[in-house]
């Protein structure tokens, strides 16, 4: 890793306008990358920082795979783009069927898109378009839960359950419901994988059907586990009762696995990890190694014949699509780092480790500030108490002091959430844990 030699004035930090960030903050102490490579970073001066957080939940093989550069430098230079609708190329068949085989069950279909938010405003549409051509069409609300997040989207938005993140958007979607969250520290404090108690949460469920009546119901949509609201590790038994739920009333259940596939909780996707069968996945992130954008949506058959079975002869079946859906560039990193995660056995590797990695984060029980830390497969949450009057401004800090001594993270409310590529080391880990622990005794 070299450091670049461009300078950024004032005026070209005011032109851009950061997403999800305090611009006033970042523009007084810019955080600026210039080279990445395996587990780090390189800043702009010239300083190593450890990636806590693989990206945004993406970098699973680290940063800058030899292998996944070159698939893309050559895929550049050989075909640069060519037409999504009407028109195909070998590759996004290839990864599609690389999928179907690595997805649970027959979720054997997938649409392609470039973000999760996409992904999931695409798997909310099917979910609303299949009952209509089933002769359902009065299935149209769609459920989501209180802290979930499922991207930016007006649909996304509209099932997700982050305030910040709804409340400045107007009414968004009709006939919305939400789901209670399953976070129950009072219960599962300091629980190492799955709480033990909380399955009884997915019963409102059925309440929400009472409310409602399944007639009107399209489709649930939950994350396995909710990774943005600060890492909330699904309760024993509540994703398998949610899907026996939807099943008994008719309603699609849609597992938004943006984050947790590809080998965060150590098996492609969670539904393969707990052998549960949801009608739709939505993925992205892990998919590319965040190389190039790209997202998608796995189908069940039965849905997908649905739509096949339904078009007239040489008519559409999807009315749906993006002028980037199975973009070359996107699918030769796509099957680059699916390769990748094989060969280097990324999966297995993630399983091993989170016993080491689950005593390493839970040693920071006792550390100050921490009141809860909830972790699964290569994820970890570090709960800290909130400064009276201030949300956010306690993790914000520590955030600061350890990208000041080499390590970040992602931080949400209070929390600081870890998930490290799957090729972290121990040596890493003992390394992040060690400044988390310095940091936090100086923090006040
Ligand atoms: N769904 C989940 C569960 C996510 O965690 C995210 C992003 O973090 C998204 C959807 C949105 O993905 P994107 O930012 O690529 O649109």
């Amino acid at each position: 890793m070299s450091a670049s030699t461009v300078t950024i004035s004032r005026n070209d930090l005011e032109s851009c306008w950061k997403p999800f960030t305090s611009n006033k903050q970042f523009k007084s102490k810019p955080r600026m990358y210039v080279a990445a490579k395996g587990m780090h970073y390189l800043t702009d001066d010239n300083r190593k920082i450890i990636d806590g957080s693989a990206g945004m939940w993406c970098v699973n093989a680290g940063h800058c795979h030899d292998k996944i550069v070159t698939a893309v430098q050559e895929q550049v230079a050989r075909m640069d783009y060519s037409t999504a609708f009407q028109a195909g190329h070998p590759a996004e068949f290839e990864v599609a069927a690389k999928l179907a085989l690595m997805a649970p069950g027959d979720l054997d279909h997938v649409v392609f898109a470039n973000s999760g938010s996409e992904a999931v405003d695409t798997a909310l549409k099917i979910a609303i378009a299949y009952h209509r051509l089933r002769g359902d069409g009065t299935r149209t609300r769609l459920i989501g839960r209180e802290r979930g997040y499922h991207g930016v989207g007006f649909g996304g938005t509209s099932v997700g359950g982050m305030v910040n993140n709804r409340k400045f958007y107007g009414p968004l979607l009709n006939g919305v419901d939400h789901l209670p969250h399953t976070h129950d520290p009072d219960n599962n404090r300091f629980s190492r994988g799955q709480p033990a108690t909380g399955a009884h949460l997915a019963e409102a469920l059925e309440g929400l059907v009472a409310l409602h009546d399944a007639s009107t119901i399209a489709a649930v949509i939950v994350e396995p586990m909710a990774g943005s609201t600060g890492v909330l590790v699904p309760p024993v038994g509540y994703l398998e009762r949610l899907r026996e739920i939807c099943t008994k009333h008719g309603i699609l259940l849609i597992f938004d696995e943006v984050i947790t596939a590809f080998g965060r909780i150590g098996y492609p996707f969670v539904s393969e990890r707990l052998g549960i069968v949801p009608d739709m996945i939505t993925m992205a992130k892990g998919l590319t190694n965040a190389t190039v954008p790209m997202s998608g949506v796995m189908v069940r058959s039965g849905i997908y014949e649905t739509f096949i079975e339904a078009a007239a002869e040489n008519s559409v079946d999807l009315f749906h699509g993006y002028t980037y859906s199975g973009h070359p560039l996107a699918t030769a990193a796509a099957k680059a780092t699916l390769e990748v995660y094989q060969e280097e056995g990324l999966f297995e590797r993630a399983r091993d480790l989170g016993p080491y990695w689950e005593d390493a984060v839970h040693s920071l029980s006792d550390a100050r500030h921490v009141v809860d830390i909830r972790s699964w497969g290569l994820v970890s949450a570090f709960e800290l108490e909130s400064i009276e009057g201030k949300p956010t401004a306690r993790a914000f800090d520590v955030f600061m002091r350890c990208w000041d001594r080499g390590l970040t993270f992602r931080t949400t409310g209070d929390t600081v959430a870890w998930s490290p590529p799957l090729i972290v080391e121990k040596s890493h880990i003992d390394e992040m844990v060690g400044i988390l622990r310095d940091v936090l005794s100086e923090t006040p």
